[in-house]
């Protein structure tokens, strides 16, 4: 049987490229600051961020850990979104390894926060208060359904931020899905930021492996929080080697599976029950809500699909998410909405 997985673009597996690339790599001990490959993924990272320096990390989640830990200390707090990956699934790391309090508003259904929400949380100076230090935003929103958030929105919450003193950090795991579908650069979107995380193991299709940027200082800070953590690497230029490849080589075509997910999209809403009651894909997540008429549940669909060779999340009682990325093409596209089709008749 042909295994579609749209679980999620995390089951991207190295091109042969970037196994080639891995094979010939020179490498070094990165915690001498010795292996070639290590660095430049670090100068060409930040250069496409437009930050001064860059660090790579084992995973994404140890990168905001790292962003989060340079630019608070125990006791104070970080504002950020109640569907955000920093406060839903990191394992609680900047509080249990931080000593960070997260102050939680409510993403709205675009990803934002609300201006209003950001600056009534932000806490006078009162020794009652923890320290506001830091907003986190998340682009693309994942759990609101993998939504931009515009360069615009970005810069005015990073206005406030600086103004009463705090820093703006993005955890921007699929930055380049947002700079794809508007066309754009990553750059433009992280441009009013302190920091900022994205991925390489994602939509880039690299085997492991993330990168925090920021100023020179801020990484000279961030690279001995990383040891502290045991995330120093020694000859990871084999993994950095790959993920140049995938900003070489992996960044535009993005845009196939946006496509991708646009027609998934349209493909599912012609079923009976199935709705888009989050919306129609802006990047490459599609969630289908199903309606009361359908005859499962979230999860006894997922199960269905799977023993028809379609692997989808169930990500809520009556919602699934599917997520196409370079291993999905047009035929599996097919075979997923036939497959949806057999299974609901
Ligand atoms: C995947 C993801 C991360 C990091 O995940 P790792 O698996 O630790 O690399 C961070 N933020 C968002 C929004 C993500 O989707």
């Amino acid at each position: 049987m042909n295994i579609v997985d749209l679980r999620s673009d995390t089951v991207t597996k190295p091109t042969p490229e970037m196994r080639e690339a891995m094979a010939n790599a020179e490498v070094g001990d990165d915690v001498y600051g010795e292996d070639p490959n290590v660095n430049l993924l670090q100068e060409t990272a930040a250069e496409m961020m437009g930050k001064a320096a860059g660090l790579f990390v084992p995973s994404g989640t140890m990168g905001n850990l790292i962003a989060v830990m340079v630019h608070c200390q125990r006791g104070d707090e970080a504002i950020m979104g109640d569907k955000g990956h920093t406060f839903s699934f990191e394992a609680g790391g900047i509080s249990a390894l931080g000593g960070v309090f997260p102050h939680t508003l409510p993403n709205q259904a675009d990803g934002t926060l609300k201006l209003d929400d950001i600056l009534g949380a932000i806490r006078p100076d009162d020794v009652h208060h923890p320290i506001s230090k830091l907003i986190i935003l998340e682009n693309t929103q994942n759990r609101c359904g993998g939504v931009v958030l515009s360069e615009e929105y970005t810069k005015v919450v990073s206005k406030i931020a600086h103004d009463h003193d705090l820093k703006l950090h993005i955890d921007g795991a699929r930055i380049f899905n947002a700079a794809v579908a508007l066309k754009t650069s990553a750059k433009e979107f992280v441009k009013a930021s302190d920091s900022v995380t994205f991925c390489l193991s994602k939509g880039l299709s690299a085997p492991v492996g993330s990168v925090l940027c920021g100023s020179r200082e801020f990484i000279d800070k961030a690279r001995r929080i990383r040891k502290m953590l045991g995330g120093g690497m020694r000859q990871a230029g084999i993994l950095a080697a790959a993920g140049l490849v995938a900003l070489e080589n992996m960044v535009d075509r993005l845009a196939e599976d946006h496509r991708r997910a646009g027609e998934l999209a349209h493909g599912l809403a012609k079923l009976e029950g199935i709705h888009f009651e989050m919306g129609l894909p802006q990047t490459n997540m599609v969630f289908p809500s199903l309606g009361s008429d359908v005859k499962f549940k979230a999860a006894e669909l997922a199960k269905k699909l799977a023993s028809e060779g379609i692997k989808v999340s169930a990500v809520a009682d009556r919602r699934l998410r599917l997520v196409t990325h370079a291993w999905i093409d047009d035929a599996a596209v097919e075979q997923t909405l036939e497959t949806f089709k057999k299974v609901l008749a």
